[in-house]
């Protein structure tokens, strides 16, 4: 059962991932996700249905356009099967074990919005790196399909305790970000602070643990990648490198290994 659902979640992963591509590519460029359908960018023939089965057309097409054979670049392929590794681990960690009452059916909304949060992860994560934009048009729809799934697990669940505590997880880390932004100008953005935001809401719904490591895994990942960085030489000081990919990896550092990590944490402090 664990592994059907699994695999069938990892699918699902393949078909958003490829959805994904859309979005990476549109949404910064202020395009509709939804129409034209794709097309060649050199050709400009639309791409047949045949064409865009995730991961198999790029390998039966050997990663060339059927009319022009113009080059599909791999990073394609690659976001469908990361998506879908992803997908499958989130539902390897989140499954709920049955969905026989009324609290389980609240695990199923939970696992909704860490699968939905995953997708906009992989989404943002890339704009961010191409862009160094974290669109609106993503985050501020990541606050209502959130608030709305986890609205609902809680109605569900009868967990209200976890709801009031996404709330001031929500303002806690949206507003260190904002004094962060607000006090060393030229370093987050404002999209960086929106994207805390969501972020302190899910994470701090799962628990405190998951709240605080995923808080500060974002800055001892990126602090981390930052100092190989400026070390190896291959960046300057000002070479601006997007926080947000650091943000959401963090919080997914928490959102698997929080309450481990900030057991042994409070145990080591002699407080467990
Ligand atoms: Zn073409």
């Amino acid at each position: 059962m664990t592994a059907l659902f699994t695999g069938s979640t990892a699918v699902l992963g393949l078909l958003i991932g490829s959805f994904l591509n859309v979005v990476v590519y549109r949404v910064p460029a202020g395009m509709s996700v939804a129409r034209p359908a794709s097309a060649c960018p050199r050709c400009g023939h639309e791409i047949r249905g045949i064409d865009n089965v995730p991961v198999l057309s790029w390998l039966v097409l050997r990663g060339r356009c059927r009319d022009c054979s113009a080059p599909i670049s791999v990073r394609y392929p690659a976001v469908e099967l990361t998506t879908a590794v992803l997908f499958g681990v989130v539902a390897l960690a989140f499954a709920p074990a049955g969905i026989g009452n009324g609290a389980a059916v609240g695990r199923v909304a939970v696992l909704s919005a860490l699968l939905y949060l995953m997708a906009a992860s992989v989404a943002l994560a890339l704009i961010d790196l191409d862009t160094h934009r974290l669109p609106n048009a993503i985050v501020l729809q990541a606050y209502a399909v959130l608030a709305v799934l986890l609205s609902g697990a809680s109605v569900l669940t009868g967990d209200w305790g976890a709801l009031v505590r996404a709330v001031v997880g929500l303002a806690g880390l949206g507003g260190v970000y904002l004094v962060l932004a607000l006090a060393v100008p030229g370093g987050m953005g404002l999209g960086d602070v929106k994207l805390a935001g969501v972020l302190g809401f899910v994470l701090a719904y799962l628990g405190w643990g998951p709240l605080a490591v995923g808080a500060s895994a974002a800055f001892l990942l990126g602090g981390t990648f930052s100092i190989v960085l400026l070390l190896s030489g291959r960046a300057g000081r000002r070479s601006g490198i997007p926080f947000g990919p650091w943000m959401l990896a963090g919080a997914w550092t928490g959102i698997f290994l929080g309450p481990t990590i900030w057991a042994a944490y409070l145990g080591a402090l002699g407080l467990g």
